[in-house]
């Protein structure tokens, strides 16, 4: 029997990447059974402030994290992209990739769930993928009006109902290892000096602390 490969698409700032991100790749990509996941930058998130650290540095410090983790890739496309990185233009490139039939999933934690309607061209995504939504602690608000329009009677209640299909359906997740570690947490531990061991990878601890990224005080 042939195998239809399943890919997913996990996009961020990564400013900079941590072991929130990371261990809920590993377990994202088993839960769905994903052939690859994609990690992807963004070098200018169109909806967040500039981050601190240039796009190049934040993808080595991804592709640091990752090392040689099995099924995921350290993904800099949208780096070679010009202007602003829209995460519907990054699903339509894989979905060029990957074909038609290839069930693809763009994966985002709950916390971006909420500020999905902002996204440009919020409705195409799900022509393009389906969305899984993955539960982030201390995030747990009722869903605003907007975004139950947007996901209609789209959403699952299981992967293979999920995978069923190449696009179009919604499945919310909640991964065994909750990690509640978000970037701004470990940049404010860096700006204050105080230590970030086992947030992030040691090796991208490392690589932080010898470019002295985010430990100016202004
Ligand atoms: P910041 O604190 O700067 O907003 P962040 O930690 O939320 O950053 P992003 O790069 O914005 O990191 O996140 C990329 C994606 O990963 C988003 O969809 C986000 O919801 C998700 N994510 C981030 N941290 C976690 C975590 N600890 N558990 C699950 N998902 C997460």
């Amino acid at each position: 029997m042939s195998h239809t490969l399943k890919v997913g698409m996990l996009g961020g700032t990564f400013d900079p990447v941590h072991l929130g991100h990371l261990r809920s790749a590993v377990e994202v990509r088993e839960a769905l059974g994903l052939d690859w996941l994609h990690m992807i930058p963004a070098p200018q998130p169109p909806l967040r402030d500039t981050p601190q650290v240039p796009p190049e540095q934040r993808l080595e410090l991804l592709k640091k994290g990752i090392a040689d983790t099995p099924g995921i890739i350290a993904d800099g496309r949208e780096l070679r992209r010009e202007g602003p990185s829209y995460s519907v233009d990054t699903l339509a490139e894989l979905r060029t990739e990957y074909g038609e039939d290839v069930p693809l999933a763009m994966i985002i934690g709950f916390d971006a769930f909420l500020r999905l309607t902002k996204w440009r061209k919020a409705d195409d995504i799900f022509t393009l993928a389906h969305l899984v939504v993955i539960a982030r602690p201390g995030y747990q608000t009722p869903w605003p009006l907007a975004l139950k329009e947007l996901v209609g009677n789209r959403e699952v209640d299981s992967v293979a109902a999920l995978m069923r299909r190449p696009c179009g359906s919604m499945l919310s997740l909640t991964l065994p290892s909750m990690m509640a570690i978000s970037a701004t947490y470990v940049r404010e531990r860096l700006k204050s000096g105080e230590s970030v061991r086992y947030l992030l990878p040691e090796a991208v601890e490392q690589s932080i602390l010898q470019q002295g990224f985010y430990q100016t005080h202004e």
